[in-house]
């Protein structure tokens, strides 16, 4: 089969109009973010998919997005094994050496991870099989309607920021106040953000919601800590 050269002829047209049109615009902003290095204030986690653009949704400029997408969006949990863990090295070093603020999880309405949580994924492909039980607890015991599947995919959002908190590093800058977690659930077909909030347990428009989104720590009390609050007690 002959390769695409449409395709690769109109890639290099775009990067040669980067470099020509756009980048002259921004040229002094990198400049100082050469010579300072990057101090982005946010790990942004979001899913793969192309119909996610973290840019575009929040205005954000080059260096203040420190970015790890995967399928799903979803964080494996931190359990003490040192192996191959890419979204896990990421969210170590935007907390341990960028000293990142934020942490946003964002998912998706219509997300093809959740879905195929109902509906199975592409034979052949182990490793998206395996990677896909990072959300497995989200899942409802019902028929996958679309109500069904966006409750399902806000429930992933609160898993994966209750599984941040198994970081020992995400746990101690969250309870030092230095950090705060921020759950996201961007409906496509609204252009809206849809934020957590863990005090109603419930998923906010952006355009009504009164923070950009909190979750799951809360302060424990002295004596005993309670174990944390499971996306199915918070009611998403
Ligand atoms: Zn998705």
């Amino acid at each position: 089969m002959a390769p695409d050269t449409a395709i690769g002829d109109e890639l290099l047209t775009r990067l040669r109009r980067f470099h020509e049109h756009t980048f002259p615009g921004i040229e002094a902003q990198y400049r100082d973010l050469v010579a300072d290095g990057q101090h982005p204030h946010t790990l942004f986690i979001g899913c793969s998919d192309s119909r996610v653009v973290p840019y575009l949704l929040t205005g954000a400029s080059p260096g203040e997005l420190f970015m790890v997408r995967n399928v799903g969006a979803f964080v494996p949990p931190h359990d003490g094994s040192a192996g191959l863990h890419g979204t896990t090295a990421a969210i170590e070093y935007a907390v341990l050496a960028l000293g990142v603020s934020r942490i946003i999880v964002c998912g998706h309405s219509h997300c093809g991870a959740i879905r195929a949580l109902y509906f199975g994924g592409p034979a052949g492909a182990l490793n998206l099989q395996a990677w896909l039980e990072l959300g497995r607890e989200a899942v409802l015991p019902v028929q996958p309607t679309p109500e069904a599947l966006r409750r399902t995919e806000q429930r992933a959002v609160v898993l994966q920021l209750e599984r941040l908190m198994s970081f020992p590093m995400v746990r101690a800058a969250t309870e030092a106040g230095t950090l705060t977690l921020h759950g996201w659930h961007f409906v496509l077909e609204a252009g809206e953000v849809h934020v957590f909030d863990v005090d109603t347990g419930r998923f906010v428009p952006a355009s009504l919601a009164t923070h950009s989104g909190s979750g799951p720590y809360q302060p424990a009390p002295v004596d005993e800590a309670p174990p944390p609050a499971s996306a199915a007690q918070l009611g998403v």
